[in-house]
């Protein structure tokens, strides 16, 4: 399929080191694992994931230590193109999740690698776009105020997911960007409004606040909304979320977003976009876990046929 842009992901790539323990460990306990899986995470990579796999073209700018390099493998195989991934002598991004047997989970985090961009870093993945080409983002790497400034600087078309969402995003230049991605927790701190504020109040508040980018507003089991911002010849449009029993919705964002990108890169219109986008999140909540729980685009295809 022809494309119309290329898009580069600077994004987290975690590794989740999960663990099942019969209770979370209590403080100075020692407490033995019946079981260990070291798995692929971060929504870096899950949205380059997600990309690849519902057969979009996407460059992950990535760092990731050298000791977990098996981590690649799945995403080459789903043709995420990782050209622009350092590989370092020190730790990756990592978790250390306990899941204990009632399924409650304590998650240490450590940002490793994915904390280590520095200015030469950047100079080299920069010189590898073109005006025009689109960057991804979210908030889980450093330095997201400077990459979003040298993107906007190149002529970049600038999608943003501010997960995790931190006071220090409502300063960005974000009336500048061309898509914003935001689950209701973010748009309500966005909009500096409640979380349980009726959603025809926040996307008002929102839109009001934020003129310019398009706005994707993911709201779980409800559905999505696509606000237009500066497609201003496109009208607001609502998908509701497909009727599922969710197993763990994990990573249901990140599907989102990837599907989402990858059919507007194909050129299809936003209605498209949004129904492909909600048919992958739907099947990918059926299944435990986050990265391996992306559907393939055979499957999505099929739901839709
Ligand atoms: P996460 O942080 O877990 O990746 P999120 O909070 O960013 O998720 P959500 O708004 O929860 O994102 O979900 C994104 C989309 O996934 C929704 O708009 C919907 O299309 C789909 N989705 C989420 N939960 C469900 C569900 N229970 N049933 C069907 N579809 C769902």
């Amino acid at each position: 399929m022809t494309t119309r842009f290329h898009l580069h992901n600077y994004g987290s790539i975690n590794i989740d080191h999960v663990y099942r323990v019969p209770h979370l460990v209590r403080p100075g306990e020692t407490l033995a694992s019946r079981e260990y899986r070291p798995v692929l995470g971060g929504k870096g990579a899950n949205q380059s994931l997600a990309m690849a796999r519902a057969g979009g073209d996407v460059t992950h700018w990535g760092r990731l230590g050298e000791s977990d390099r098996w981590a690649l493998a799945p995403l080459r195989e789903a043709g995420v193109n990782d050209e622009q991934l350092e590989l370092i002598d020190g730790p990756s991004g990592h978790t250390v999740i306990q899941v204990d047997d009632d399924g409650e989970n304590a998650i240490v985090l450590f940002g490793g690698a994915n904390q280590g961009f520095d200015a030469d870093r950047l100079d080299t993945l920069f010189a590898t776009t073109s005006p025009g080409d689109w960057l991804l983002l979210q908030n889980e790497c450093n330095d997201t105020a400077a990459v979003i400034e040298r993107a906007l600087e190149a002529d970049l078309q600038v999608a943003f997911n501010p997960a995790p969402m931190v006071d220090a995003i409502r300063q960005l230049p974000l009336t500048r960007l061309a898509l914003l991605f935001l689950n209701r927790g973010e748009a309500a701190a966005l909009a500096e409004c409640d979380d349980s504020t009726p959603t025809e109040t926040l996307i008002r508040a929102l839109t009001e606040r934020y003129p310019g980018p398009d706005i994707v507003l993911t709201l779980g089991r409800e559905g999505a909304h696509f606000l237009p911002g500066r497609t201003a010849s496109e009208l607001p449009r609502f998908e509701p979320a497909r009727s599922v029993s969710a197993v763990d919705t994990t990573g249901a964002g990140d599907t989102f977003i990837g599907y989402f990108l990858a059919a507007l890169q194909h050129g299809r219109a936003i209605t498209e976009c949004l129904t492909r986008a909600s048919a992958a999140a739907a099947l990918g909540v059926q299944r435990p876990g986050a990265a391996d729980s992306i559907p393939l685009r055979e499957e999505v295809e099929r739901l839709l046929a």
